[in-house]
């Protein structure tokens, strides 16, 4: 930098020079006017003193010179006076300042004196007046005219007076007091100079100064430099901005940085490589693992085209590949790099890799040069073979055996078979993908499979089952699946894998095996074990479902002594007859066995809910049972009479062990003996009492009709509004000794012993003979008759009530029967077949106690049903119960569906009749309307 003047010293002498400028001008200028004044001063002071001298002369020298020579004297006074002297025109002294020049030729005194000069003035009129070069010293001559000297002379001559001045002194006088008034300017001035220096200095150069040295400290990248906010105003503000400059930039250079370290911790440590380059494709930076990947040195990489540094190849053909930085420059966007590129390190290696360049554009957008970022993916491009290696080799193994291999995701959708599936199934995958394999399982072994796949899902648990896989050829296969959970790499439950092995042969074989572990060989009978198996499984029904069953042990009287008589051929004979004799009287779901020698068991599955008719079926089937084996074997001309004592235990929710059942059944059985042979003994004793009262009273029951016991009395129905519409039937039973029976005791008893067909009969006489009366009365009330179902399903019912009708002359249109749903159950064909004949005649039915039983809509529909009869269990509890509120308003729903009236039994409270009444129910029966009474006293009431 060239040095120029420092302030404090330019400013001040800068000052100080035009300061003695202005004055040398100044000053010269007033002496330049003085010294012009001084000389006209001089020029007209000497005309003036010669001309004044000259007139004293001409007037008085002639008269009183001496006058004229005191005016001269006085003259010379004046200091500026050099010389004065009065002339003749001979050039004589006639008066001087020297008193000694006066009467003497001036040439003589003066010898300098210009006479010449002079002598021209003589003959002038006006003064002459001359100055020497400084114009300080003048001369003036002026010429007179003089008196003759002395009386007499009369001529007039002339004279000459002449004044020569000099002012230098006066002028030196004149410079002096000039710079006399102007000295103590010249000491105020460069004082204030000195001043202003140092102010300037202080204020403003020293700060400048240490602004230049903080810029220069900026510059040197100090950023931390700060000025003090000191001096003049504006430079303190300029010190101020200075200081808010260096900080912005201090802050802007501290986040410059951290932006930078974190670049480059960034690019340090990402793990793909990253190569920049100019617009040219020269190498401007690479990171670590650039470094590395390349196996190049940084010093030796930066600078050369990147081509060098990164060579690329075709993995496949080997044929050099241009790096992506050219085209991203030329085409201003990203590109990536096909798949198969190879990497050739510094030291050779070869690498897979993954690259792509972008363009790298400055501020304007202008492309400035790319960067390459790559990856080696040499690994993942192994990892990749090897898993499709993998692949296949799994694929091949999993097609190698006989197995039928698949898997399924975690809902339990098939996402593969192998080969041996498709080949078994002759199905094509896309048809049995998810679940549509499923097809192919036969449909009764679903529900199984299904239960064993959702048992094991739920646990993520193995399972196995079996099941009929339809093969190719049409035909089911059995094949055994074992299937345990796929988890992934992670352990995470993904699905199942599982096989299934053909096990067609293998099934059969283990049924023959089973057959033959499970069976008696003589009667082919389930022996002991399959027994004990199914009545584990009975019992369990039993406690399930609430309703009972019942073992009936067996033994044959006598039948120690056929075999001791006849042999054991024979004696195996007979059996192998009890055998089929048992079979043939037992329903499908009925056990029987043979525990060995002559002992047999029958388990009875699924009897009533209520112990005493359960009782009383099992007594039923036991009685058949022993009659049955009462009929004589006939054998190679034998008849071999036998009979059977038998023990009965009924299955109930109390019993628990089925030892206890087998044990306290033989021992029933061995009470039947020892009561006499030949007889049935059931182990509860209250039973045996039971069924003792039963027996009695079916006996009496059997005596009753033809002792006119039965009576029919009738319980009224009435509708909404009051008014009666009809009557049911009920009978009632007047029994000698016990009064009367309820018809909820001894209908079961009718029913079982066939009785209810008669009785039946003979009600629905006594019923249509009532409509008969009522008809002739012009009543047209309607009544209402029970049907059992062993008496609808009676092979001539139909022709029974066409007969009764005709006789009795009733009109059909005037009965209802009722029938349970329990007569629907066994035969509904059968059932509704008849209804529909019956109803072609103009007889209603009514579906009595509806609620109770299982009748589905659907069945419903399908019969000629003209009204339903809610169950009394039902009404009991309502509006109290909201259960059975809800089932009521559901009913009374339903019969509106079907457009069926209703009829609500046991009405006993007006709440009751209220609630129903609102829920739309149309008929109502029970105490509170009426209660049952014999039909002749209702008939009178009627017709009252
Ligand atoms: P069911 O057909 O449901 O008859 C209605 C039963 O409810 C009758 O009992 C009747 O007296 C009773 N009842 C009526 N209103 C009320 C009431 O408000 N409260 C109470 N607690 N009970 C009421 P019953 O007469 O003892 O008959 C019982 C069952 O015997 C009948 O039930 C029916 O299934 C059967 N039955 C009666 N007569 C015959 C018949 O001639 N033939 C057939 N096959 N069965 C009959
Ligand atoms: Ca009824
Ligand atoms: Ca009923």
């Amino acid at each position: 930098m060239k040095r120029n003047w420092s302030l404090k010293w330019s400013l001040p002498l800068g000052f100080g020079l035009a300061w003695l400028l202005v004055l040398g001008a100044t000053l010269f200028n007033a002496i330049r006017s003085s010294d012009e004044s001084l000389r006209d001063f001089a020029r007209s002071t000497a005309a003036g003193y010669a001309a004044d001298l000259a007139r004293d002369a001409e007037q008085g020298w002639a008269t009183a010179p001496s006058l004229v020579e005191s005016n001269l004297a006085l003259l010379a006074t004046d200091p500026a006076v050099h010389s004065v002297v009065l002339l003749d025109a001979s050039g004589r002294v006639l008066a001087a300042h020297r008193q000694a020049w006066v009467g003497r030729k001036i040439d003589e005194v003066w010898p300098g004196f210009d006479g010449a000069w002079v002598g021209e003035a003589l003959s002038a009129r006006l003064p002459r007046v001359r100055a020497d070069a400084t114009g300080l010293q003048v001369e003036a001559a002026q010429s007179f005219g003089l008196a003759p000297a002395g009386p007499g002379s009369e001529a007039r001559g002339r004279g000459l007076a002449y004044v020569a001045l000099d002012y230098s002194p006066a002028r030196a006088e004149r410079l002096q007091r000039l710079l006399e008034e102007r000295a103590a300017e010249m000491i105020v001035i460069p004082l204030v100079l000195l001043v202003l220096g140092v102010v300037l200095w202080r204020g403003v150069g020293r700060p400048l100064e240490r602004l230049a040295q903080a810029v220069r400290a900026v510059r040197q990248g100090r950023y931390d430099t700060r000025v003090p906010v000191d001096g003049l105003r504006e430079i303190a503000e300029l010190g101020d901005a200075f200081n808010a400059m260096a900080q912005a930039v201090e802050e802007a250079q501290a986040a410059l940085k951290a932006k930078e370290d974190q670049l480059a911790i960034t690019l340090d440590s990402i793990g793909d490589g990253l190569v920049a380059t100019d617009a040219q494709g020269r190498i401007t930076g690479v990171n670590p693992a650039a470094r590395s990947l390349c196996g190049w040195d940084l010093a030796a990489a930066v600078g050369r085209p990147i081509e060098e540094v990164l060579v690329l190849v075709d993995g496949a053909s080997g044929a050099p590949v241009a790096p992506p930085v050219y085209r991203a420059m030329r085409e201003g966007r990203t590109v990536g790099l096909s798949n198969h590129v190879v990497l050739i390190t510094a030291d050779g290696q070869r690498r897979h890799v993954a690259d792509s360049a972008a363009p790298i554009r400055d501020a304007r957008g202008d492309v400035q040069g790319a960067v390459l970022v790559f990856r080696d993916v040499t690994e993942a491009y192994l990892m990749r073979k090897a898993l499709a290696d993998s692949e296949q080799h799994f694929r091949s193994l999993a097609n190698a055996g006989l197995a039928l291999i698949w898997t399924a995701d975690a809902q339990g959708a098939r996402d593969y078979f192998n080969e041996p599936w498709l080949a078994f199934t002759g199905q094509p995958f896309d048809a049995q993908r998810g679940d549509g394999w499923l097809q192919g399982m036969h449909p009764e072994d679903r529900l199984a499979w299904r239960a064993a796949f959702e048992a094991a899902a739920r646990v993520q648990g193995d399972y196995r089952v079996e099941y009929r896989l339809r093969h190719a050829d049409g035909d089911y296969r059995w094949v055994l699946e074992q299937a345990r959970p796929r988890r992934d790499s992670d352990g995470l439950f993904i699905g199942y894998v599982g096989h299934c092995l053909d096990v067609t042969h293998e099934k059969a074989a283990d049924a023959e095996i089973e057959r033959l572990a499970y069976h008696d060989a003589l009667t082919g009978l389930p022996n002991r074990v399959l027994f004990r198996d199914r009545l584990e499984q009975a019992l369990a029904h039993v406690h399930r479902s609430g309703r009972h069953g019942a073992v009936l042990f067996l033994d044959l009287d006598q039948f120690k002594r056929i075999n001791d008589v006849y042999g054991h051929s024979l004696g195996d004979v007979v059996l192998v007859e009890m055998a089929q004799r048992l079979r043939g009287l037992l329903r499908e779901g009925d056990t029987v066995a043979r525990l060995g020698g002559d002992e047999f068991v029958v388990l009875l599955g699924d009897l009533a809910g209520e112990a005493e008719t359960a009782a009383a079926q099992a007594m039923n089937v036991a009685e058949k049972v022993r009659a049955s084996i009462e009929q004589p074997v006939r054998h190679d001309g034998l008849s071999l009479t036998l009979a059977t004592s038998i023990g009965v235990r009924l299955l109930s929710r109390d019993v628990e062990d089925i030892d206890d059942v087998m044990r306290t059944a033989d021992m029933a059985m061995y009470r039947a003996k020892a009561e006499g042979r030949n007889r049935v003994a059931f182990f509860e004793a209250a039973m045996q009492a039971s069924l003792v009262h039963r027996y009695e009273l079916e006996q009496d029951l059997r005596a009753a009709l033809g002792l006119g016991q039965f009576e029919l009395w009738v319980q009224a129905q009435f509708e909404g509004g009051g008014k009666m519409s009809g009557a049911e039937a009920l009978v009632r039973w007047r029994h000698p000794v016990r009064g009367l029976v309820s018809p909820a005791e001894f209908i079961p008893i009718a029913e079982e012993t066939g009785l209810i067909v008669p009785l039946g009969a003979r009600v629905l006489r006594s019923a249509c003979e009532a409509i008969r009366a009522l008809q002739g009365a012009g009543r047209s009330l309607r009544i209402s008759v029970n049907v059992s179902a062993r008496q609808f399903l009676e092979h001539d019912f139909i022709a029974q009530v066409r007969e009764i009708l005709e006789q009795s002359g009733a009109d059909p249109s005037r009965l209802t029967l009722e029938l349970t749903e329990s007569v629907l159950i066994d035969s509904f064909d059968v059932v509704a077949g008849r209804m529909r004949e019956l109803h072609a005649l103009g007889i209603r039915f009514s579906l009595d106690d509806f609620g109770t039983g299982y009748s589905s809509l659907a069945y419903l529909k399908r019969l000629p049903l003209s009204e339903l009869k809610i169950d009394r269990s039902f009404v009991r509890d309502v509006p109290a119960d909201p259960e059975d509120a809800a089932l009521v308003e559901g009913i009374i729903a339903v019969a509106h569906l079907l457009h069926l009236d209703v009829v609500a039994e046991g009405v006993e409270t007006p709440e009751q009749q209220q609630f129903l009444r609102a829920a739309g129910c149309g008929s109502f029966q029970g105490f509170l309307l009426h209660r049952p009474q014999p039909i002749d006293d209702w008939l009178q009431g009627v017709f009252g």
